[in-house]
């Protein structure tokens, strides 16, 4: 199969002030658009054309032949469920079944925040903050690069995108004041708890 760029689930426009419309030109139009083509174009006549692109990615972590098939497959992977962890008007406080998992695994909203800002904040370079469920337990994880929870077996729940081509062009180098937006104004709490079952 081809593996297609999904539409985004809200406007261009939707996300501003926190993240503008030409940061998602750039991000959506120019970098995941990037991603699919390239990654259709290193499958094309292979085995791993007729496969999804979970599949994919579960085929070519530890491959060192299929770097970059991996690393287009899980960007393509990781930015479909980046754009899904945002809504307008969304962030603050949790809502539903993952708002007493958040307060039992991390003893309070307040801990989880700080210890998600810190992971984003301290992916050194390019990457990802994720919180994930593992053996029935919410955690903070960060990755680098393109590398995914779902390469590993360790469900994602939510995600924010570290690298600078997500917050340059808003917030230059504050990384920080882009987290900060993420948490406070954008994340899509029934997107979290959908992925919670
Ligand atoms: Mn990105």
């Amino acid at each position: 199969m081809t593996i297609t760029l999904p539409d985004l689930p809200y406007g261009k426009d939707a996300l501003a002030p926190h993240i503008s419309s030409k940061t998602l030109d750039f991000h959506y139009g120019k970098h995941h658009s990037a991603y699919v083509a390239n990654l259709n174009k290193l499958i094309e006549g292979t085995a791993l054309s007729s496969d999804t692109i979970e599949d994919i990615i579960r085929k070519t972590v530890n491959d060192a032949g299929k770097v970059g098939i991996f690393n287009n497959a899980a960007q393509v992977w990781n930015h479909t469920f980046y754009w899904q962890s945002m809504k307008p008007n969304g962030g603050g406080l949790p809502t539903g079944k993952i708002a007493e998992k958040i307060d039992a695994d991390f003893k309070g909203y307040d801990k989880f925040i700080e210890q998600l800002k810190n992971a984003g904040l301290t992916q050194f370079g390019s990457g990802w903050a994720w919180l994930v469920l593992k053996n029935n337990k919410l955690e903070i994880m960060k990755t680098s690069n393109a590398d995914t929870p779902i390469a590993h077996g360790i469900k994602p729940l939510l995600t924010v995108d570290v690298w600078e081509h997500a917050y340059y062009l808003d917030y230059q180098n504050g990384r920080g004041n882009y987290i900060d937006a993420f948490i406070n104004n954008l994340v899509n709490w029934e997107f979290v708890n959908s992925n919670f079952v």
